[in-house]
């Protein structure tokens, strides 16, 4: 039992929609809150509002879904420090977790358990200066690192940064996305095997199936 509260936007059971995941029942927790303010940023409602609840009505709603996978997101939930408590109580649980985190807060909190799905900050981003660089560092075998990709110069300056940083060493899955609206996938796909790059084209499933609507 635990009186630790955190700031919530949203608890729900869908599809993931991306990673490595991807297609698989999850139950998503979004945390409210975040110091970023990316040019496409799609969870803009999850900036401010949501409601304080405690870890244990986390788990308990969380419970009700008999899901193996949970996924907390944001916003950036790493800018709540009880973040870090509920994620140990969710891999006590038993659960399949992960975390995903924009790339701007110390990641050694995350318990060693919970996969880490850091998404490094491009300059069409408008939040590169953000990026904090030693996080990279601390990424394990099983964590995956994403990239949204908005027009063909943050594509050469990624495919540089995975290079520079070993990316490909350092993690299991490095994930593209296409900035939606900005960037279409199959221009990305032409990129990726024009130069043979080792890493995963994603393409937000939920964004197929329901628009992006809150809840999904
Ligand atoms: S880090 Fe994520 S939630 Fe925060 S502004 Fe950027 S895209 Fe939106």
């Amino acid at each position: 039992m635990s009186n630790s509260t955190l700031r919530i936007t949203e608890i729900f059971y869908s599809l993931q929609g991306e990673t490595r995941t991807v297609g698989l029942p999850t139950v998503f927790i979004r945390l409210t809150g975040c110091p970023m303010r990316c040019v496409y940023c799609d969870t803009s409602y999850a900036f401010s509002g949501g409601e304080t609840v405690s870890i244990d009505s986390i788990m308990s709603q969380t419970e009700q879904y008999k899901a193996r996978y949970v996924t907390v997101t944001g916003g950036e939930p790493l800018a709540q420090k009880n973040c870090a408590k509920l994620l140990t109580r969710l891999c006590d649980a038993g659960y399949q977790v992960s975390v995903e985190t924009g790339g701007a807060i110390d990641i050694a909190s995350v318990d060693p358990r919970a996969c880490v799905v850091l998404d490094i900050k491009t300059p069409a981003s408008g939040e590169l200066g953000k990026n904090l660089w030693s996080n990279i560092a601390l990424l394990k075998k099983d964590d995956q690192v994403k990239f949204v990709i908005c027009n063909r110069s943050d594509y050469e300056w990624v495919r540089f940064k995975i290079n520079e940083l070993d990316l490909n060493s350092r993690v299991s899955e490095i994930l593209f996305s296409p900035s939606h609206h900005e960037l279409s996938a199959k221009t990305l796909a032409e990129w990726i095997i024009e130069d043979r790059l080792q890493v995963r084209l994603q393409v937000q499933l939920h964004k197929i199936l329901w628009n992006d609507e809150p809840g999904h």
